[in-house]
């Protein structure tokens, strides 16, 4: 221990320390330390513990220098803790204002997702009225006048030129109101998406000849001047769903007629778009009136359900304000454009614009080797017409030049075989304000002798003028809108000098079921009376019975194929059609079980029809009657029974 003390004694003891001082406290058993500075000048702390054993004493002697390390390190951990403590409180207080405002944020979001929510729903029941008061008031009217009428007939019975008028008027509010029924079915299933688009093979030169027959008595009605014009088509057969296109463009024509003037206009004009691509065609479909035209604020809204521009409405001019939702909602779903632009008091053009898959691939042009290089005349007073024949008489191989005059025609005749230049074809329109078509061709037959084939083109019904054009010297005829491959196959044809006399219109087939027999399904007598007026009148014989278990009855007690069709109403009492057509499905006889079935009901919707499929029936018609579905569905079954 002393050896302890003197080498204490070679360094500096600190802060007072002396040895009599430590060895004091070492006796009484004192735990210390003290400051201290070795022999080498070195700091250090000197600690001393007593042990439990009284004369052992633990001394440790600690370098300054550790210890200062230690504590520094001990205020970077503790400095280091505050920081993290201050940095974790900070976060959390973010945290919990975060949260805060979320949770502020998602309320505000469902307040607003609430007020919208109640917003839409005040607007569909806004939607609902107005559909309802519209329904409620374009209902109306051509009920009122349909029942006004019908009492005015009862009044003047005995006056029949009156009660004629009176009918006329009935006949065509109900058609009016047929037609509004019809829309509200087809929006309805457009809006709950069951609108679909068959594609099949079909010829746009049939379409668009389809479409002009239909629209001729109206437009000669109103007045009007039709143009139909076809530019720069080469692919005519395509796929596409003709009932729906059918409807597109009739819509857009019907409001060309309904919203024009007489003495008014309009053009239809159907141009290819470039070349095909990919086995597709483009095709425009250019609608063109001279009407009343249409306001630049309507404009944005007249694909709207139910809207009428004003004009319209104050003129008079019936109309439900879908025709124009239900054309923008079909040609949506065929994949196209439809674009509208109008001058009020001038008129309106849309222009609908589809692509079309291609029946075959794009066929190259052949020309008529015998007209190669020689001159054609197209004499037409419309400037598109002419352009566009013209075109096809070049893609045909010859020159072509036209005239909108019939008399320049016949001048332009004369001067070609003074100059020993002659036309060799003539393509003439019958109808021309200066001159008549078979005038000019009459006129430039005497001047060109029998050599020069002259081809009429007419929108019109070629046997109403086909003797007379025959004896002024006309060849044939082409029907407007013209398409290329009817000017190609005529020409062929005449150049072939074939003797053939031209085909006349086509015969329609008489129709006569006569010898066939239908079983009717209906429980009212009025309704049952139509039907059976309508049959009988197509000579077909007409048993009836007012509910689906005499259906039943029937069919089970006549010998098999007795009945050639059952019309089936649906809604009857003591069995209604559903389960009638399913009892007779049933029968144990299959020649009795398998009867055509067609549900001819009221219930006009798509389910309805499904429903009847589905419980066996082949077919659906929808009252009140369209005889041209009627007729179609006596073709299929009954022509189609008797093989
Ligand atoms: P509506 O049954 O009233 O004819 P549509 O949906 O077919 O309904 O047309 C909506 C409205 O657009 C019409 O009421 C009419 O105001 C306007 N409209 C449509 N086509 C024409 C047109 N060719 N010329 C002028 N106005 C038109």
């Amino acid at each position: 221990m002393n050896n302890f003390f003197d080498k204490l004694l070679l360094g500096t003891l600190k802060d007072g320390w002396t040895i009599e001082k430590i060895q004091e406290n070492m006796a009484a058993q004192e735990k210390f330390s003290m400051m201290y500075t070795n022999l080498e000048g070195e700091d250090q702390l000197l600690i001393f513990m007593p042990m439990e054993k009284e004369t052992w004493y633990f001394i440790m002697a600690i370098p300054d220098s550790i210890i200062k390390g230690q504590v520094q390190d001990i205020i970077m951990l503790y400095l280091l803790f505050w920081v993290l403590s201050v940095a974790v409180i900070v976060l959390a207080v973010a945290m919990i204002i975060r949260e805060e405002r979320l949770m502020a944020r998602t309320e505000r979001k469902h307040q607003k997702e609430i007020s919208e929510a109640l917003e839409l729903a005040k607007q569909g029941n806004r939607a609902k009225t107005t559909f309802l008061n519209n329904m409620s008031h374009d209902i109306r009217t051509p009920m009122n006048a349909i029942m006004g009428y019908t009492s005015l007939a009862i009044t003047h019975i005995d006056k029949g030129e009156q009660v004629k008028e009176y009918l006329e008027k009935i006949y065509q509010s109900s058609a009016h109101l047929l037609s509004l029924i019809n829309d509200v079915l087809d929006m309805s299933r457009i809006e709950s998406g069951k609108l679909e688009i068959e594609e099949k093979p079909e010829s746009l030169p049939d379409i668009l000849h389809t479409l002009r027959d239909m629209m001729q008595a109206d437009i000669h009605t109103k007045q009007l001047d039709f143009y139909i014009d076809i530019m720069e088509v080469t692919d005519e057969d395509i796929f596409c769903d003709k009932l729906r296109l059918n409807q597109v463009l009739i819509n857009i024509v019907s409001n060309a007629i309904k919203y024009n003037r007489p003495g008014g206009s309009i053009s239809i004009c159907v141009v290819q778009k470039g070349a095909p691509k990919d086995g597709y065609g483009t095709y425009d479909f250019r609608i063109k009136d001279t009407g009343i035209g249409i306001s630049r604020e309507y404009l944005h809204e007249i694909f709207e359900p139910f809207s009428r521009e004003r004009n319209s409405t104050i003129s008079g001019i019936q109309g439900t304000g879908l025709g124009m939702a239900i054309t923008k909602n079909i040609v949506d779903a065929m994949g196209g454009t439809i674009r509208v632009s109008s001058e009020e008091g001038k008129g309106s053009e849309f222009i609908v614009t589809l692509k079309f898959r291609l029946q075959k691939e794009h066929k190259e042009i052949a020309v008529i080797e015998k007209l190669q290089g020689l001159r054609g005349l197209v004499v037409d007073d419309d400037i598109n017409a002419c352009q566009s024949v013209s075109h096809m008489l070049r893609q045909i191989g010859m020159l072509s030049e036209w005239t909108r005059f019939g008399k320049e025609a016949v001048i332009r005749t004369k001067e070609a075989l003074e100059l020993g230049n002659p036309f060799y074809v003539y393509i003439i329109d019958w109808l021309m304000p200066d001159m008549n078509g078979i005038e000019v061709a009459r006129r430039i037959r005497m001047e060109v002798g029998d050599d020069a084939p002259i081809i009429i083109l007419t929108a019109y019904d070629w046997a109403d003028i086909e003797k007379e054009a025959r004896e002024a010297g006309v060849n044939d005829f082409v029907s407007k809108p013209l398409f290329f491959s009817d000017l190609q196959g005529t020409l062929s044809k005449l150049c072939e000098e074939e003797t053939e006399t031209t085909p006349g219109p086509r015969e329609e087939a008489v129709l006569d079921f006569h010898g066939s027999r239908i079983l009717l399904v209906e429980d009212n007598l009025w309704n049952q009376e139509v039907a059976q007026e309508i049959l009988e009148n197509l000579k077909l014989t007409v048993e009836t019975v007012s509910n689906g278990q005499e259906a039943v009855t029937a069919v089970e007690t006549a010998e098999a194929g007795w009945y050639d069709l059952v019309f089936m109403d649906v809604q009857m009492p003591v069995m209604n059609g559903y389960d009638a057509a399913k009892a007779i499905r049933a029968l144990t006889d299959p020649a009795k079980a398998k009867v055509p079935i067609v549900a001819m009901t009221a219930d006009a919707f798509e389910e309805d029809r499904q429903k009847a499929l589905q419980s066996g029936m082949n077919d659906h018609i929808s009252k009140p009657l369209d005889m041209e579905a009627l007729i179609k569905v006596l073709r299929k079954y009954i022509e189609n029974e008797k093989g």
